[in-house]
């Protein structure tokens, strides 16, 4: 079963898309946490962090590239952001299609709640 997000990489979805090239697409989080909340995704389908392989190294780094300058876009910069990819449950994964979320324009607090 394609997940959510093959969709919106085929068009079968509709998403706010902000970027695309042939290795990633980039688009809004339907439910965003901060003023801005972008998915980075790469348009392989690798389901989690954990099933990246070697071959990938060039497709993550891009990933990362492209979260740059899609923050200096959207002018977070200098003030600040957090990229966070979840794996597997205890994370909180839910969409099995690897992905990066671009967090930021406001104080973001601490990293993991303590307890
Ligand atoms: P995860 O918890 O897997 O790291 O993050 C999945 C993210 O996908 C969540 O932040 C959720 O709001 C977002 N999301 C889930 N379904 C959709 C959708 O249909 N469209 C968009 N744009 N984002 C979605």
């Amino acid at each position: 079963m394609p997940t959510l997000f093959e969709k919106i990489i085929t068009g079968e979805l509709p998403a706010n898309i902000i970027y695309r090239d042939p290795r990633v697409i980039a688009f809004l989080d339907i439910r965003p946490a901060a003023p801005v909340h972008i998915l980075i995704v790469p348009t392989k389908a690798i389901p989690t962090a954990d099933e990246i392989e070697d071959e990938d190294e060039s497709l993550i780094g891009h990933m990362f590239i492209v979260a740059r300058d899609i923050a200096r876009q959207q002018g977070i910069a200098k003030s600040g952001y957090r990229l966070i990819v979840n794996c597997n449950p205890d994370s909180g994964q839910e969409v099995y299609h690897l992905h990066m979320h671009l967090i930021g324009g406001r104080p973001l607090g601490p990293l993991v709640p303590r307890f």
